[in-house]
């Protein structure tokens, strides 16, 4: 697991999964450049590799506006002109019932969580194609394989993640560019947080949670950030175009009532 002279870029770095994996992997060596729509918490990023001994760059962008991505990419790309790792990180959801989603929120959500994925990979590519070899890990979402419902968009976007997952796998694959995807189920991060905050009995929802997951625990940004890294590492090298649910075991639950 050692990625010094790598560079990996990582998408929604400011916070919760991306903010972990951007430490993970500036631990084990890698250059860091982060990308984020909140400038300030990506700097916050940046500070806490940098004040561990790591080297970061952070940069602010919409990942759902292709210029801004073109630009992000051409700042983290300046003074070491590579990209080894792309973690496809940045993501937002909205929970609303299929036929209250305004158009433009449907794009929106649409832009975010999938076509950032095509944005940041058509930027890294090249760059990857170059050195000989590269990893991308996309991050999808058990709501791809499984729905809470009233995630329409979101689960749309991170079912399509799977599925240009399997296909920029095998496009690439001749590159010695592997692609996978992460479908992590519930993550007590940021975005978590928000949820719960509209909630009126939040702690209670929290260990119901706890409780309904075989490993009786919410997942951390860190449990997904491991997998990250090691998809990304040589103990994965012949590992690509699939998807790893890492979820503590949520999904392998059928629904049957509890005296089953
Ligand atoms: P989070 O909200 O805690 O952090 C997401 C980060 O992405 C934030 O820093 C945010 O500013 C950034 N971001 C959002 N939209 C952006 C945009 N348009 N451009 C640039 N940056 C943007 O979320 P998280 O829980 O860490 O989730 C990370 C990824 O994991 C997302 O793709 C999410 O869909 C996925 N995921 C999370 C969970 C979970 O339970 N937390 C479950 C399944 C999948």
């Amino acid at each position: 697991m050692n990625f010094k002279g790598k560079v990996a870029v990582i998408t929604g770095a400011a916070a919760g999964i991306g903010r972990a994996t951007a430490i993970l992997f500036a631990e084990h060596g890698a250059a860091v450049g982060l990308i984020d729509r909140d400038a300030s918490g990506v700097e916050e990023t940046a500070a806490l590799v940098g004040r561990s001994g790591g080297q970061a760059i952070a940069v602010r962008a919409d990942v759902g506006i292709e210029g801004e991505v073109i630009a992000a990419f051409q700042q983290v790309v300046s003074s070491q002109k590579k990209v080894n790792v792309l973690i496809n990180n940045a993501g937002v959801e909205l929970y609303k019932d299929f036929l209250q989603y305004e158009s433009a929120e449907w794009h929106r959500l649409l832009n975010v969580n999938l076509n950032s994925v095509y944005y940041c990979s058509k930027q890294a590519i090249p760059f990857m194609i170059q050195s000989g070899e590269g990893s991308i890990v996309n991050l999808s979402s058990v709501q791809a394989l499984a729905t809470t419902g009233q995630v329409s968009p979101y689960a749309a976007a991170k079912g399509g993640i799977l599925s240009l997952t399997r296909d920029m796998a095998r496009e690439f694959g001749k590159h010695k560019i592997r692609v996978n995807s992460i479908c992590p189920g519930c993550i007590h991060t940021p975005m978590m947080d928000r949820t719960l905050a509209t909630m009126a009995d939040a702690d209670a929802v929290v260990r119901r949670m706890a409780q309904a997951i075989p490993l009786q625990r919410l997942g951390k940004a860190e449990d997904i950030a491991k997998v990250a890294l090691f998809l990304s590492s040589p103990y994965a090298d012949y590992i690509s175009g699939t998807s790893l649910v890492v979820d503590g075991g949520l999904l392998s639950k059928l629904p049957l009532p509890e005296y089953w």
